[in-house]
């Protein structure tokens, strides 16, 4: 069964992208077979993961507009261990386009639906905002990931993303779960931080994710290499975490048994 996982939160600079990447990586190094599909047109995660988004033919946008199959479009990236839908500038116009197709809100789910049983999860990277796009994603996935920063305009935007999200839910897609929320960049030096984090654990009991993140300048160098952070830097403190978070993930969803052998 494939999972598919939406990292969305419609703030920009919250940790989306170095998720997508990072989880994408340690589910992989637990063998499971994972595709990162990239839905911003800033091309972070397809640059994030070592592939010039300035020289791929086809991207996601070619998939969305039913111009190129998807099994055209994925790279397969053996050093990261993963799979890619990139993603570049292009992207603009896909979401432009769907905006006037009676069936654009599907074109994400439609398109996956032919590879999904060649991976175990799919985590989708969405662009920072609430858009035909993250809707999308919305439609397409059984989970949502939230990262979010533990600061103070933190819970702020939720609110929005969680209306959006059941909206999608009641309407479109009822299997559609808020899979977790992540606390990123997390100092816990910082006392905002550490009073922004017990008020998500009250509200969000369970749904809070026990691993946190915390602030590691590898998670950020990481990139300009082309490199997930396991690969950049095994022993970063950015690694651990992700490689915890994938353990948490595949408690919830596949008894996390480590496979080790493909
Ligand atoms: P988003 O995709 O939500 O816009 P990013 O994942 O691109 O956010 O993160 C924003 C910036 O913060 C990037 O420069 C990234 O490298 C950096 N960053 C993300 N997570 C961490 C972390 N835990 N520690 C340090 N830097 C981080
Ligand atoms: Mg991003």
């Amino acid at each position: 069964m494939t999972y598919i996982i939406a990292v969305a939160n419609q703030k920009g600079g919250v940790g989306k992208t170095t998720t997508s990447i990072n989880l994408a990586a340690s589910l992989a190094a637990t063998k499971r077979r994972v595709l990162l599909v990239d839905l911003d047109a800033q091309g972070n995660a397809t640059m994030g993961v070592g592939v010039d988004k300035s020289a791929v033919k086809l991207t996601a946008r070619d998939v969305l507009l039913e111009k190129a199959k998807p099994a055209d479009v994925i790279l397969h990236l053996p050093e990261i261990g993963i799979s890619l839908m990139p993603a570049n500038g292009d992207m603009t116009e896909a979401e432009i386009k769907l905006r006037d197709v009676a069936v654009g809100d599907f074109a994400l789910k439609a398109a996956l639906a032919e590879v999904a049983d060649q991976f175990d999860y799919i985590l989708l990277d969405c662009p920072p905002a609430l858009s035909k796009l993250t809707v999308n994603a919305l439609v397409a996935a059984d989970g949502v990931l939230i990262p979010m920063q533990c600061e103070y305009y933190a819970l702020e935007g939720l609110t929005a993303l969680m209306d959006t999200i059941g909206k999608i839910k009641r309407v479109i897609n009822p299997k559609l779960e808020v899979e977790g929320l992540l606390r990123t960049m997390f100092d816990p030096r910082n006392n905002l931080a550490n009073d922004v984090s017990a008020q998500l654990l009250e509200h969000f009991k369970e749904k809070v994710y026990r691993t946190i993140i915390p602030r590691n300048v590898r998670l950020a160098e990481a990139p300009s290499h082309g490199l997930s952070v396991m690969a950049y830097d095994a022993q970063s403190s950015g690694a651990k975490a992700y490689l915890a978070l994938a353990g948490e993930v595949l408690r919830r969803h596949d008894g996390g048994q480590l496979r080790l052998s493909a």
